[in-house]
């Protein structure tokens, strides 16, 4: 879908993906906004309804990648929409990207897009801003049209010396794509509510400041797994009453990494330290995490870590669980180019990224 093109493809334009979501879902009825199917609308349909708001003269090319719940979010889908992140980005007539999707899982595609194309965008300077709803397209007050055209608009207008990377714009607010994170069920700031993050209006230079230290830091992209190659990697929380068959069990299914969402600063109960040796000496990869949701996790402690494990720093499990399946694969990308890098050199780089305050 095409607006206010003649020539879509040569003409200078901004470029929205649909990816579903509930900016993109539909309720039985508007009195019932939360019994709604996410992925119902089109790309296409949502632009319409904001046409008459859209700053004049601002061309607009739509492409439905997918319509889906994100809650079902898989790896190919991951892979199709970083390939045609980049390829848009490579595309002179393309001046910005704006992704709706949907907020579940909208963390994970965050720190994916960032990793694989976060330095292509800061070097092209364009911006990819993410965005979505937390009340259906037909709900009365559909916090969609507006959070789309704050969208549309961050990624078409200069902004202050803001540079060209990997955002997120919703509810009135700005942050990196890689500091997303939905932690609250309803709130129509769910995926911001904890993120450092601007107003999308009026931006605050601190903040600012610490986007440019994570693009300054951010030099290399890591690949896009094709579909098989992405690695199985699970997460495992810790909890009471934790039994050491769990991890057993895994053992059993071939999965290649395993983030620990550890209590407290990241530790785990006890039961699991014999079969965890197990694996790592079996070759799985070990990050060890979280399940607070913030904060960060460090190298030996609360005790000494099983050789080879990382801890995850600042990164959540969703977010470790991404940078570990494109640390695996950009390992094994390396040494078909005979480089010797593991998984370890390249989670390293990501466990360092500044931390925006
Ligand atoms: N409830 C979700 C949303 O806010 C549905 C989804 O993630 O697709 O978009």
């Amino acid at each position: 879908m095409s607006t206010n093109l003649k020539n879509p493809e040569k003409t200078p334009h901004i470029l929205i993906l649909g990816m579903g979501g509930t900016i993109a879902g539909l309720a039985p009825s508007p009195e019932k906004p939360l019994e709604y199917k996410a992925g119902q609308v089109g790309v296409g349909s949502l632009i319409s309804h904001i046409q008459s708001a859209i700053p004049e003269g601002l061309s607009l090319v739509s492409e439905q990648v997918a319509n889906i719940n994100s809650r079902n979010l898989s790896d190919d889908l991951l892979s199709l929409l970083g390939e045609t992140v980049r390829k848009s980005l490579l595309d002179p007539s393309v001046h910005g990207i704006v992704i709706t999707h949907g907020t579940d899982t909208i963390e994970e595609t965050g720190i994916f897009l960032q990793l694989t194309c976060g330095q292509l965008s800061h070097e092209l300077g364009k911006r990819v801003i993410l965005t979505g709803a937390m009340l259906p397209s037909n709900a009365p007050d559909a916090d969609g049209p507006s959070n789309l055209l704050d969208a549309i608009k961050w990624a078409s207008t200069p902004i202050d010396d803001c540079p060209g990377g990997i955002y997120a714009v919703m509810d009135g607010r700005a942050c990196m794509a890689i500091d997303l994170a939905k932690r609250h069920t309803t709130a129509l700031n769910a995926p911001l509510q904890s993120s450092p993050s601007s107003s999308a209006g009026l931006i605050n230079p601190s903040w600012l400041f610490g986007v440019k230290a994570v693009q300054a830091a951010w030099i290399e992209d890591l690949p896009i797994p094709t579909g098989n190659e992405w690695p199985w990697v699970e997460i495992l929380t810790s909890h009471a009453g934790a039994r050491s068959e769990t991890v057993a069990h895994w053992m059993d299914i071939e999965v290649k990494g395993i983030v620990l969402a550890g209590s407290g600063i990241g530790g785990f109960h006890d039961s699991w330290q014999a079969p965890l040796a197990q694996a790592v000496a079996k070759g799985v990869a070990l990050v060890r995490t979280s399940r607070t949701g913030s904060g960060s996790t460090f190298l030996n402690i609360p005790e000494k870590d099983l050789p080879g494990c990382l801890a995850s720093g600042s990164l959540t499990a969703p977010r470790a669980r991404i940078a570990l399946q494109l640390s695996l694969n950009a390992e094994k990308q390396a040494k078909k180019m005979g480089k010797p890098l593991t998984w370890q050199d390249f989670f390293a780089r990501i466990v360092v990224l500044p931390v925006i305050k």
